[in-house]
């Protein structure tokens, strides 16, 4: 799936809401979207917000630094339900404490 895709439901072209994976149980509850969602739409679809818990983090998609993402998507994907920390290990720590510093220097 292409990140210039624009989201399937609304049409918004901002590749900033889109450099994520959910574990496919979630995408498949969503309906199976085909190519790219933003945050917003997924949710309306799964009609709940997101957490960390949702996201696959074993695919760099979703924890690599050097993707942009949304206020509105790092604060889906910061924290679990019950409000901790996500908690991550190795490369997708690291990458994942770059894209939180670039945050805090916003
Ligand atoms: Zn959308």
């Amino acid at each position: 799936m292409a990140l210039s895709d624009g989201c399937s439901d609304c049409g918004l072209d901002i590749n900033d809401e889109y450099a994520y994976m959910v574990h496919w149980q979630i995408w498949r509850e969503a309906g199976r979207p085909k190519g790219c969602m933003c945050i917003g739409c997924l949710e309306a679809r799964l009609g709940r917000v997101l957490t960390a818990e949702d996201f696959n983090w074993e695919i760099p998609l979703t924890y690599r630094s050097s993707h942009g993402r949304s206020e509105r998507l790092i604060s889906r994907m910061r924290f679990n339900r019950d409000g901790s920390p996500v908690v991550l290990s190795g490369i997708a720590l690291e990458e994942w404490n770059l894209v939180l510093r670039e945050l805090d220097n916003v």
